[in-house]
């Protein structure tokens, strides 16, 4: 499949994890992919893995929580790489706590990590797409979205995306941008692994646990969620526009 031939592409928290499936997998259908995390050192290796593998990538360092550095890399990534045609909001932390234990550091830095970049990002991406006519727009929500112990910050946020994302859907919609998100359960990455750690599990185990929970018996793989991502993102999706997809395994 072609589906992104031609087409420039964003990820952001590309560096591991589900950003990092979904940069392969964009770039394997033929997008040129800026692959964005905070540390350039860590999206080096995806760019160049990308490229030895006959597709086009570039790395960048960014911030997303940064509104100003979000601008230059957005600006930069059209001068390099021709245009934007899709943004895949993926950057995010958690940082969990009961609500009576929360500091509110770690209400601000979860918020401001996974709801606030995306309104930098989505705002820098918006000025290209619009003049273009043409922008599909993927965001990372959670099924912690629902309601997760531990997690109001992150719950409170991964419920902002869907938001943020339905109502970007009826503003940018006459211009042919779409916007859509995901809402994952649960995916063996890093980020879950350091979950495991703290409540002390080792993450085979806590896999184990989650699986038990879910109908299909076992937990996604950060590629299950790139190739929604990439459905969302191209032109199969062209009439799908402010939805969240729940990708969980048939988890209620
Ligand atoms: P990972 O922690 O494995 O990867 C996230 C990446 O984002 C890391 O490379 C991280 O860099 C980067 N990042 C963090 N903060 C910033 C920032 N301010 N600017 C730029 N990059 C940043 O996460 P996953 O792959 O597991 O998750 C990806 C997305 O999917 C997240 O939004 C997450 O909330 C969501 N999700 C994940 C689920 C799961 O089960 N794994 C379930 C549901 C949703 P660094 O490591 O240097 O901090």
């Amino acid at each position: 499949m072609d589906r992104f031939a031609g087409r420039v592409a964003v990820v952001t928290g590309a560096a591991q994890g589900i950003g990092a499936a979904t940069a392969r997998r964009l770039a394997a259908e033929g997008a040129a992919v800026a692959v964005i995390d905070l540390d350039l050192d860590r999206a080096e290796p995806v760019a160049q893995e990308i490229i030895a593998a006959g597709g086009a990538a570039k790395a960048y360092s960014c911030d997303v929580t940064d509104g100003a550095a979000v601008t230059d890399t957005i600006d930069r990534v059209v001068a390099d790489l021709g245009s934007l045609d899709v943004l895949v909001n993926n950057a995010g932390i958690t940082r969990d706590n009961l609500l009576f234990k929360m500091p509110a550091d770690e209400w601000n830095a979860v918020l401001t990590t996974n709801l606030t970049s995306m309104f930098h990002c989505c705002q820098a991406a918006q000025k290209h797409m619009v003049g273009a006519r043409y922008g599909r727009i993927v965001n990372l929500s959670s099924r912690s979205a629902l309601g997760n112990r531990g997690q109001v910050n992150y719950a409170a946020a991964k419920a902002g995306v869907q938001g943020l994302t339905a109502t970007l859907a009826i503003e940018l919609g006459p211009f042919n941008i779409t916007v859509n998100a995901v809402a994952p359960g649960y995916v063996a990455t890093a980020m879950t692994a350091a979950t495991a750690q703290r409540v002390g599990f080792t993450p085979e185990d806590h896999q184990k646990w989650a699986a038990e929970q879910t109908p299909l018996r076992r937990v996604a793989q950060p590629e299950e969620i790139a190739s929604v991502i990439a459905f969302l993102a191209s032109d199969d999706a062209s009439f799908v526009s402010g939805q969240t997809l729940y990708v969980n395994g048939g988890a209620r």
